[in-house]
Formats: C-alpha cells, sequence, structure tokens
C-alpha cells in the first residue's frame, strides 16, 4: 500500500505534481519505446511478404482481353473438329462442325467474344442456341443448351463472359455438353486454332 500513499503524497504538493507528471512522461516514453518494435514487427512481416510473394491475379471472368472461354474454369473436352462418329449415337452428326467441351449440366456458358445475338432459341439441330455476330463474317454457336436458362434475346450487344445460358442436353445431344461452333463467313472453322489466335488454348 505504498504506492498509493506517495501518491496521494506527492499530489498533495506542487513539486511532488511536477515530479509525478515527469515520472508519468517516463513512463509512458519508455513504453512507447518498448512497444515500437513489437508495432514494427507485423509491418515487416507484411512488408516482406508483399515483396518475396509473386503477385497473384485473380480472374474474375472467363475473358482475357477481348475474347475468353466459353465455359468458366475446368472442363473436360468432348468430340474435336472434323470426322469423328459418336459411338452409339446414331443421330449425331458424323463430321462434326464444332468443339464439344463439358463442365456439367446447369454449368454456365458465356460468350467467347464481343458482338450482337443473332439467334437465341430453338435452331436447326443444335437444341437451344445462341449465337453471336462478331462482325467481320465472324459467329459463334453455343449449342444444346437448357431449355429456358437463355439470359439474352435476339438483337442483344453482350461483351466476351456475358453469361447466355446453361449447359444442357437439348436437340440432337447426347449428353450434358456446349456445342461450340466459329463460323467464318458462313462455314464453321476450326474452334481450336481459332481460339488460341486470340490466346485461348482450348485442349
Ligand atoms: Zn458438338
Amino acid at each position: 500500500m505504498a504506492a498509493p500513499v506517495i501518491t496521494a503524497a506527492a499530489l498533495n504538493s506542487r513539486t511532488g505534481r511536477k515530479i509525478l507528471t515527469g515520472a508519468l512522461l517516463i513512463l509512458a516514453l519508455v513504453a512507447a519505446l518498448l512497444l515500437t518494435p513489437l508495432l514494427a514487427i507485423p509491418f515487416a512481416l507484411a512488408g516482406s511478404a508483399a515483396s518475396t510473394v509473386p503477385t497473384k491475379v485473380e480472374t474474375a471472368s472467363v475473358a482475357s482481353g477481348e475474347w475468353g472461354f466459353p465455359l468458366g474454369g475446368g472442363y473436360s473436352k468432348g468430340r474435336g473438329f472434323g470426322y469423328n462418329p459418336v459411338q452409339g449415337c446414331g443421330y449425331c452428326s458424323t463430321n462434326h462442325q464444332g468443339y464439344d467441351m463439358a463442365q456439367g449440366c446447369g454449368a454456365t456458358i458465356y460468350s467467347a467474344g464481343p458482338g450482337r445475338v443473332i439467334t437465341a432459341g430453338s435452331w436447326q439441330g443444335y437444341g437451344n442456341t445462341v449465337r453471336i455476330d462478331h462482325g467481320g463474317e465472324l459467329v459463334t454457336l453455343y449449342g444444346h443448351m437448357q431449355w429456358g436458362s437463355l439470359h439474352v434475346s435476339v438483337g442483344d450487344q453482350v461483351a466476351a463472359g456475358a453469361p447466355l445460358g446453361a449447359e444442357g442436353n437439348t436437340g440432337k445431344s447426347f449428353g450434358c455438353h456446349l456445342h461450340f461452333e466459329v463460323q467464318k463467313s458462313g462455314t464453321p472453322v476450326d474452334p481450336e486454332p481459332f481460339m488460341a489466335s486470340q490466346g485461348l488454348q482450348l485442349k
């Protein structure tokens, strides 16, 4: 009980108050000096972490620049372009005009590039289909989407990465997948080299 007595006594004289104020200032200084390194450590750690760990780029969208993948994230490759009949499917085309890719029934399908929607609905054997005119006689086609899943209508302007609909099994399809087709001047071309020319490597 010595300290309160001394404090009480000190407060009773002007000199005592000065001494007490001085002591408190010294205590505050010492505390600040002791705490400074402790406070500095987390900042130093954060600083070193930021300088040594490479910056991770988060891709919020499927698009990279002007063009992007029609499915976000991983997918399994189905039939590529050209002659490759589907085993056990009599109604499936033998000379495949597009590139089949699957992520799962209901997966969101995105516009691969910017353009204007020219088809949104049932189209030939492709089931629920979206076609986008990118100008320069370049058209992309997204086939077999689920009925009632389309987010776009004919005439809509879309950007790369715009959601179009959901992966489905409509039309001449043999299990949920996206039939992705690229047409130049009305003729289907192999989507793989086309996408590669946009810096997007399909499997
Ligand atoms: Zn296909």
